[in-house]
């Protein structure tokens, strides 16, 4: 009797065990959806009509390296999500700040196997856009990836997701942000994990984390932190969401109006046929997710499969060459300048991510078999134009940057990098970096290749290139040669080339574009006074 008794008690023991700590992600993800209404409040939610305001900062375009953000993005938008089919319809007035002052007006269609942009929604449009009329085109693979992705992660409805894939809910270790301590789990949606936090007191979840990688900082944290929980026409939900990069606030949503169960006309949700046959299904993997999020902020993401071109537009990436030994690499919607030394190569910038990286040392390598790249030239901070610096560094390149980034450059080399899903992880930290102040020439005694620092209103220290010998300049971002015609008058940003050389002391005939291809300087040079 006693030892029937004592094996009760093991047993109770055993199962109140097992009850409390075998399902405490899962205790936290029901008391979360208590807190928002309940499941049956949110299992009611058929069809969500959203109204709000969205603002972007760019941190990684900012006036100075490591500096305060660029603001970039003020925004609208209208968002419609049908739930039994998974399909969300958002229509944007989108008026961007950055890179210049200029209104998007355009329409997103996301559905679990397709996505489609009706409008103009970026400076850089895929041949689909340019050919289509009116201008559309479907979502390419990262892209649909990354909007499923985020539409995931700001969903009122993911908890109750949460709550029914109890099988993809597990625990995870406390997370303190900002002082707090929340506890916390993990759930897989897709090969996607999400970290959601809980408040200890009202149970509702404070933030939502993915642990991403960005091509300056390498190892992120990206969180949407949930704040000013209303019920809304009975649906209880965040009015606040504030997206952090690294703990730092990159873009804010407002919701100022919430219809649930209103009527969506199924054509609201529908993919036009054209656009939808061949359109890219979400791409999986390594998908670089703060590059596809990011460049939409400032209204410049490329949407193609492949990042840095558009296969349908253009063969890849290739070599043109300027003069002997001075490589364009053009194709792609950025651009670098291999420069030839008697022993050595220089490059001028590192653009996009390690992967382009990795093409230009390639490509170098097989140009020039016997000549590493010995110094790395990058033009300015810009997460566009020197992404790919931890490939060069890695191959024991020089860091070469303008004056006043040397420090911002020494704290992104040190930065983990485990994420990054072209090159390993290893220790960049004592990769030799020059600031040049003024001007740095490096010479062969043949060939003479000058780094020049230039006032600008793009970038502080932004640095212009020079190959003496083959009168070939380099500037990136403050001119774009061929990309567009000269203007009448010239521009702030031309106005300081013109300055720059003048001040430099070179004589380009022709000046090799960061952007667009190459175009002969005199003309520019021309409307100075003008
Ligand atoms: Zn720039």
């Amino acid at each position: 009797m006693k030892r029937a008794a004592l094996l009760l008690a093991v047993i109770l023991v055993v199962a109140s065990c097992a009850t409390t700590s075998q399902p405490q992600g899962q205790s936290l993800v029901n008391r979360a959806v208590q807190a928002a209404g309940g499941a049956d409040a949110l299992a009611r939610v058929k069809t969500l009509s959203v109204q709000g305001t969205v603002r972007q900062w760019e941190p990684e375009q900012s006036m100075d390296a490591g500096g305060e953000m660029r603001f970039a993005c003020a925004s609208t938008f209208t968002m419609v999500t049908d739930v039994a089919s998974g399909a969300t319809r958002v229509d944007w007035v989108r008026n961007f700040q950055y890179p210049a002052p200029r209104t998007f007006t355009f329409s997103e269609i996301v559905t679990p196997d397709a996505g489609y942009v009706a409008g103009i929604d970026s400076n850089g449009r895929t041949k689909q856009s340019l050919e289509s009329n009116p201008p559309a085109h479907s979502m390419s693979a990262p892209r649909l990836a990354a909007s499923q992705r985020e539409l995931r992660r700001g969903s009122t409805l993911l908890l109750l997701d949460m709550q029914k894939n109890p099988d993809r809910v597990s625990p995870a270790a406390d997370v303190t942000v900002g002082g707090t301590t929340y506890p916390a789990v993990n759930y897989r949606a897709g090969d996607q994990t999400f970290t959601v936090m809980f408040d200890r007191g009202a149970g509702l979840p404070v933030r939502v984390r993915t642990l991403d990688y960005d091509n300056i900082w390498g190892d992120v944290t990206y969180d949407v932190a949930l704040a000013d929980w209303q019920t809304k026409d009975g649906l209880t939900m965040a009015m606040s969401r504030t997206y952090e990069l690294n703990g730092r606030p990159v873009m804010e949503i407002k919701t100022t109006d919430v219809k649930v169960n209103a009527p969506v006309a199924a054509e609201q949700l529908t993919i036009p046929p054209a656009f939808k046959t061949a359109a890219a299904k979400p791409a999986t993997g390594a998908v670089p997710y703060q590059w596809v999020i990011r460049r939409q902020f400032i209204g410049t993401y490329l949407d193609s499969d492949a990042i840095s071109y558009d296969p349908k537009a253009s063969p890849g990436l290739r070599l043109v060459e300027l003069a002997p030994g001075v490589q364009h690499v053009v194709g792609g919607s950025h651009n670098s300048l291999i420069v030839e030394m008697r022993d050595y190569l220089v490059v001028f910038d590192a653009p996009v991510g390690d992967a382009t990286a990795k093409w230009i040392l390639d490509a170098a390598r097989a140009k020039y078999p016997s000549k590493p790249v010995k110094y790395l030239v990058l033009t300015h901070h810009h997460m566009d134009h020197a992404g790919g610096l931890r490939a060069f560094a890695a191959q024991g390149a020089t860091i070469v940057t303008g004056k006043g980034t040397a420090a911002h450059f020494r704290r992104v080399l040190a930065a983990p990098f485990t994420r990054n899903p072209d090159l390993p992880s290893r220790d960049l930290k004592s990769t030799q970096i020059i600031e040049v102040g003024e001007r740095q020439v490096f010479s062969d005694g043949t060939r003479d290749v000058g780094a020049y620092v230039i006032d600008n209103p793009h970038a502080t220290g932004l640095i212009i290139g020079y190959v003496s010998d083959a009168k070939i300049a380099y500037a990136t971002d403050i001119w774009s040669p061929g990309a567009a015609p000269l203007p009448d008058k010239l521009t702030p940003p031309l106005a300081a080339l013109v300055a720059g050389v003048k001040k430099a002391g070179i004589a380009p005939a022709k000046f090799a574009g960061g952007h667009g291809s190459v175009g002969d300087y005199a003309p520019l040079a021309a409307l100075e006074g003008k």
